[in-house]
This record gives C-alpha cells, structure tokens and sequence, in this order.
C-alpha cells in the first residue's frame, strides 16, 4: 500500500526552543524518537510524525499506511503545537492526502443503552455503536469520549476538514471531550462498556454517568494506548479510574508472572467483585486522611520495590502530580530504565 503523507509549515521564532521543549516532553513520558540538530522524528503506531526546521519556522510531517492513521498522526502533531507553540499556532495547513469527510475514520457516535452500578461510587454504562472492530486492539484500551452540551437531541460532530484540520460545532454545541478505558468491548454485537468514577467535583464525564438514561449519546474516538513490557515481575497500582485497565492487564499478564496489585477506593463499600487471575495478588487501599488520592498507592510501590530490579515492570495511573513525583522517583531513585514502567496522570486535583 501507497504510504500516505502531509505536511504543513509554521511560522515559528524560536523552533530551537519548541524540539527542546517536544524532546523533554518525549524523555519524561518515554516515548521513542530520533532527532539530530534539524530534526524529532517520533514513530507512532500507523506512522511516522516530524519535526524539523525549516526556513520560516517549523515543518511538519506525517506519514502514514492508511487515511486512519494520518489523522490520528495530524491531531497528536497538532496537540505538540498547541503544547509548546500555543494554541493560537493552530489550525495548521496541511497540503498531501488530506479529504475532507463527513467523520472522522475513528470516530463513532455511541448511545447508552445499559446502566449498571457497580459500587455507590463507580457507574458501568454499556454504549452501543457500529463497526467497532477498530476498538479491538491489543494494547490500545482508551477511548476520548464526546460529552455534548446538555438537551442537544441531535449532537454536532468535529469533522475533518479539505486542509486536514477539524471543523469544530459552535461552541455551544461542542462536545466536552475526556479519557475512558473500554473494560469489555463486543464487536459482534456492537457493544463497549465503560465503568465511570462518579467523582463529587462536578465534570462532564462525571455528570454525564451520573445523570445517564437509556438512548442519551456520546462520541467515542480511538482508540489510544501503551502496552507494557514483558517482565516476570509487575508492579501495579492504581485508583477507580484505573481499575478497568488495571483488570485488563491482569486478564492478559502470562500465569508465569508474579504480579502484584493495589486498587485505592475511598471506602470498603466502594470495592468491586473482581474475577482475578491465580497468579496476581490484589490488595485495595481505602484513602486515609492525610493523604493526597493516589499518594498511598505510590507509596506502596516504592515500598515493595525488589532489591533486583532488572526484570520488573511498573504500571501506575493515578492523581496528575503523584503520578508525576512516582515516575521521577522510579527512574532517578530505583534506576528503572526506559520500557521498564509505565506510569500516567489519569486526572488532576485541582487544589493539588
Ligand atoms: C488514559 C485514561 C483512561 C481513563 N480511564 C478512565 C475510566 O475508565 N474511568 C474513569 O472514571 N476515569 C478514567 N479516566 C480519568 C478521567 O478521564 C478523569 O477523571 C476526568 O477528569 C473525568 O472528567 P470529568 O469531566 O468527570 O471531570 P473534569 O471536568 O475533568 O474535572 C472536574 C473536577 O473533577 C475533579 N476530578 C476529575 N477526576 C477526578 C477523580 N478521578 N477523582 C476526584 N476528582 C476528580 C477535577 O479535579 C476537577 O476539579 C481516564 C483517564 C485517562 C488519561
């Protein structure tokens, strides 16, 4: 197959200054690249994105197998743009294989169509969409799901456009856009289920589990993830929002691994009736005054740390900043090396 490629240019004063920031940003959440003095060439599933310098600012590229993966490869660059030259260097004009088209290739629209609580805290809402095949992935759980604005019957869709960027809705009929992870996907029947945190704070993800009714509609685009290394040792943790992948890994880690497991729920009542794999070892952690959400867990993994550590895996997802002092921990403090752990901010305390 004929590689698809774009390309668009950005006029930018200090391109220096935008690799510095990208390179940083790649090393700290270790993601593999090239670079040398002109260019960061990251390679992504389905292709390959760069960044070089050109003689006004910025070219990129993007260079994929198929429409699909170009896409998704535009909107990662676009998200680099907006993180280190300022949302207002978008929208960028690409030139090559770019259509405009009705959706997006990975975007479906999903309705409820089951409503189950797990706990008083944790909401499954079953959607159901079609053609779901390409949420089927091994590696990649994570959907961004679309939360139109309350009351919309008929909600508007971000659609791509002829220069390959994203007609939005008005604002007012904009979807809100988060992070969930597909606990069970059935792609003969079409259906995904999602296990919500029903948080106190209010959010649109949040809200929209806790007030869902059958037939209600979302977007759901990805899917998008990382899978973990193989290792005889795994170490994971994590609070609600990543139970569902948590329960996943732990149904696809091999029997010959040891793997220990924390969950944190605020409370005993807030614990789930999982199905658990022999060889993993589960332990749930209810929050303690004192302690910021998350903090207990990234204690429990420094404290079970091996003394040998050449064959360990860490997979962490938690608070934002607790997630941020644990991976700096486990590179600098426990010599973990790239490929060795795993460890994300799944949502950020406001206050912390
Ligand atoms: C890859 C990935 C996968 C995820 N999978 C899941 C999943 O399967 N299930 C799930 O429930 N979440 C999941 N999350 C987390 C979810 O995206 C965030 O919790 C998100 O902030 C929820 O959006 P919201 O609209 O409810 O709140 P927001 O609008 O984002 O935030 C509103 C307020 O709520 C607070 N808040 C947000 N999340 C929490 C929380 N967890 N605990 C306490 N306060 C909170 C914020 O601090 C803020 O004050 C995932 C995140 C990522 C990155």
């Amino acid at each position: 197959m004929t590689a698809q490629r774009c390309e668009a240019t950005l006029t930018l004063t200090d391109v220096n200054n935008f690799q510095l920031r990208l390179r940083s940003f790649l090393d700290e959440y270790d993601v593999a690249y090239r670079s040398d003095e002109r260019q960061v060439a990251i390679e992504l599933p389905g292709g390959e994105a760069r960044f070089s310098v050109s003689r006004v600012g910025l070219h990129v590229e993007a260079e994929a197998a198929t429409r699909d993966g170009l896409e998704t490869l535009r909107s990662i660059i676009e998200h680099y743009v907006s993180l280190f030259a300022g949302e207002n260097a978008l929208p960028l004009h690409w030139h090559g294989d770019v259509v405009a088209a009705p959706t997006f290739a990975n975007f479906r629209e999903m309705r409820v169509t089951r409503i189950e609580d797990l706990s008083p805290s944790i909401r499954r809402l079953t959607l159901s969409g079609e053609n779901l095949a390409r949420f089927d992935h091994p590696e990649e759980w994570h959907v961004r799901l679309h939360f139109p604005p309350v009351g919309i019957e008929r909600p508007q869709w971000p659609r791509p456009t002829a220069e390959g960027g994203t007609q939005w809705p008005p604002e007012d009929q904009r979807a809100e856009i988060r992070y969930y992870t597909i606990r069970r996907l059935d792609v003969v029947s079409g259906e995904v289920e999602i296990d919500f945190l029903l948080h106190d704070a209010p959010g649109p993800g949040g809200d929209f589990a806790r007030r869902a009714r059958s037939g209600d509609i979302c977007g759901m685009a990805g899917p998008y993830g990382r899978g973990v290394a193989p290792a005889s040792h795994y170490l994971l943790a994590g609070d609600e929002t990543a139970i569902p992948a948590i329960t996943r890994l732990m149904e696809m880690l091999p029997a010959s691994a040891h793997v220990e497991a924390w969950l944190e729920v605020e409370s005993p009542v807030d614990a789930l009736e999982l199905s658990v794999p022999d060889h993993c070892d589960v332990r749930w952690r209810y929050r303690c005054h004192g302690y910021a959400p998350s903090e207990q867990l990234a204690s429990a993994v420094v404290e079970s740390m091996p003394v040998a550590r050449d064959d360990l895996f860490v997979w962490f997802a938690g608070e934002a900043d607790v997630s941020q002092r644990l991976r700096k921990r486990l590179k600098q403090e426990f010599g973990l090396q790239k490929g060795q752990h795993l460890v994300t901010g799944y949502w950020k305390r406001e206050s912390a």
